[in-house]
């Protein structure tokens, strides 16, 4: 087969040879780049568990504790002895449920038994105030892989996806105490509820507007849209006290909420509720449950067999310890000099992004110094925190216990450790990701971005790379992670976080333009598992082209740059082979376009692109100057 050229298909070009050779682990849905690195944290520390779980040598109580849950999940002998009885004492609750009163009178029983409910009550960051917690409202989630399935459009995948879970949950109610009437009852009522739900909660394109979810309402009038509920007590059960003012972040559910959740409604519900509570349960009960639990997403995802055991176990353990357990790895696996050297590129990145933006030609000049000040004041976390949250001091439990009641039992630890929170200011040294993940992330509430020691390896990062290569790579990932503060959502949110207008109509004017063009580049490709949504992943596609814009202006200023090396380093940090059906997947539900087109559209909006590798009007990855966008 003749090889592409690079002018045609940056993406093909640089990854083939690697994709060729690359296997999808039969376990998960795909291979290649950032899971890579996964794959290889959680290999190295699956060792370091065992290791410490054999000479009883641990670190510290915490990573002792995440390897005692690891070796409770490994246990099958246990496991088997419990078999399904801790998964359907727990759902006996929805038992006391007869009327609205009841429902109320046992919402915290039921919250703290991690069964679905009808809304659920959070305590988040306070979006117009980011040093306060406030109580959000919310939808459930639906048993399709989003709303968006529910829509009309959707029907035949729907109607496919929904006969693989009704199958598969078919088997697992065979196994309750259930007559097979009832189990037959049962699936009807949900698949009947979930429907409802479906129309009317949001959709992953909805939530993607974040400022969209603040709804700021009285106490009252939200008891009497949720009416019969009694929502004041339920609110006090929770917290102990009435809280004044609700966020709402789906609006239109709540105002059909009472079309939703009713006396006549209540037995459809409390059957969704027992079989989503059954199924979410499996994973900590037999094995061969176990599987059954993952069956549906593995289907959906096209996943061939389950996680081994082992892996599961470390995965399990090192998600609920998962502070602990990156400080370790960060601690010994990512060096001072590292972070220091990585540091300085960021801040690198930050003063290019402040000289751009005073040159740039969609604010006006006020907007421009508030930017700045956003630049100036962003947190920005490398590696992993110097201390891990309170929380950790009470995540303890019963080693006797099933892994079911464990599980349930750390569960309870966090609802009320949340709950907690709302009389106590926020924590902004608090870290979003851990360090053993490989992954990035801008917190518009808090203006900071952070950066895990697992993602600073080759290919993004290494000390051993050149200056272009870290540019390419690590570089435009922490350019896209800060120019978050300047997308659709975070030009919505001021320097701390908290939304306020700080735009200009003139601002918002020139910058619906670039947004508009951006979606126009993406929106209607064909690929070959479905269609691209332009508006869908418009912020993530003008964070990619903010990154590679003030990367490039980096490299400009760089002794002894090269762009060959820079574009061919941004390609390969996106290699991944996938599996179809989770390509398909994932253009529903990630606000992140598919890698292929995260590599070969940003290049061809910047000069540099052109000159490197002499692309023609003929060639693929040519659009013509009039159409090129740059934002920042
Ligand atoms: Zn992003």
């Amino acid at each position: 087969m003749e090889k592409v050229r690079i002018q045609d298909d940056l993406f093909t070009y640089v990854n083939q040879d690697a994709i060729d050779k690359l296997v999808i682990p039969d376990d998960k849905p795909t291979a290649g780049g950032f899971q890579v690195l996964a794959d290889d944290v959680e290999k190295l520390m699956i060792g370091e568990f065992k290791q410490m779980s054999k000479t009883g040598v641990y670190p510290n109580e915490y990573v002792e504790r995440a390897v005692k849950l690891f070796k409770i999940v490994k246990n099958n002998r246990r496991k088997e002895a419990h078999g399904m009885k801790p998964a359907l004492k727990n759902v006996t609750v929805l038992d006391k449920i007869v009327d609205m009163k009841t429902f109320s009178k046992h919402y915290k029983a039921l919250k703290l038994r991690k069964i679905s409910l009808p809304f659920a009550i959070s305590v988040d960051t306070d979006m117009k105030d980011s040093k306060k917690h406030c109580v959000s409202l919310q939808g459930p989630s639906v048993i399709l892989p989003d709303a968006s399935y529910y829509k009309e459009e959707m029907a035949q995948q729907r109607e496919m996806i929904l006969g693989i879970w009704t199958n598969i949950a078919k088997v697992i109610l065979s196994k309750t105490d259930l007559s097979a009437d009832d189990q037959a009852k049962y699936l009807e009522d949900t698949l009947a509820f979930d429907a409802v739900l479906g129309s009317l909660v949001k959709t992953s394109e909805e939530w993607s507007e974040y400022v969209k979810a603040y709804n700021p309402m009285k106490v009252s009038k939200v008891a009497s849209m949720v009416k019969p509920v009694n929502l004041r007590k339920i609110l006090k059960d929770l917290f102990g006290f009435l809280p004044e003012t609700l966020i709402v972040t789906e609006p239109r559910y709540f105002k059909n909420f009472v079309s939703v959740f009713n006396e006549e409604n209540l037995e459809k519900y409390k059957h969704w509720a027992y079989v989503n509570a059954i199924i979410n349960s499996c994973a900590y009960l037999t094995e061969e449950l176990r599987d059954l639990g993952s069956a549906y997403y593995r289907a959906i995802a096209g996943i061939k067999s389950g996680t081994p055991l082992e892996k599961f176990a470390y995965q399990l353990a090192s998600g609920v310890y998962s502070e602990p357990v990156g400080l370790y790895y960060g601690q010994k696996y990512f060096g001072e000099e590292a972070k220091k050297d990585i540091t300085e590129i960021v801040y690198q990145i930050i003063d290019t992004y402040k000289s751009r933006i005073q040159s740039n030609d969609i604010l006006e000049q006020a907007t421009k110094d508030k930017a700045i000040l956003k630049l100036s004041k962003m947190g920005v976390k490398m590696g992993y925190p110097d201390k891990v949250q309170d929380i950790y001091d009470k995540l303890i439990f019963n080693e006797k216990k099933s892994l079911f009641d464990v599980m349930l039992s750390i569960h309870q630890v966090r609802v009320l450790h949340q709950l907690e929170k709302i009389t106590k200011p926020t924590d902004p040294t608090k870290w979003q990701m851990p360090g053993h993940m490989v992954n990035a992330c801008y917190d518009p509430s808090v203006n900071d971005i952070t950066f895990p020691a697992a993602i600073l390896q080759p290919p993004f990062y290494s000390l051993k790379q050149s200056r272009s290569e870290n540019l390419g790579g690590i570089g435009a990932v922490i350019g896209h992670e800060i120019s978050h503060a300047f997308d659709s959502n975070g030009a919505k949110c001021d320097e701390n976080g908290n939304i306020n207008n700080w735009w200009t109509a003139g601002d918002q004017r020139r910058f619906k333009t670039k947004v508009n063009a951006m979606i126009k580049q993406f929106d209607g490709i064909e690929l070959p598992w479905g269609k691209v949504n332009g508006k869908f992943i418009v912020s993530e596609n003008m964070a990619d082209n903010g990154g590679m814009a003030v990367t490039l202006e980096i490299m400009s200023k760089t002794p002894n740059a090269s762009y060959e090396e820079y574009f061919t380093n941004w390609a390969k940090v996106w290699c991944i082979k996938a599996k179809p059906e989770y390509q398909q997947l994932l253009l529903n539900l990630d606000v992140h376009g598919p890698n292929v087109l995260r590599t070969n559209m940003p290049p061809r909006n910047f000069p540099e692109w052109y000159e490197t590798f002499n692309v023609k009007k003929t060639d693929k990855m040519y659009i013509a100057p009039n159409k090129r966008v740059v934002i920042w």
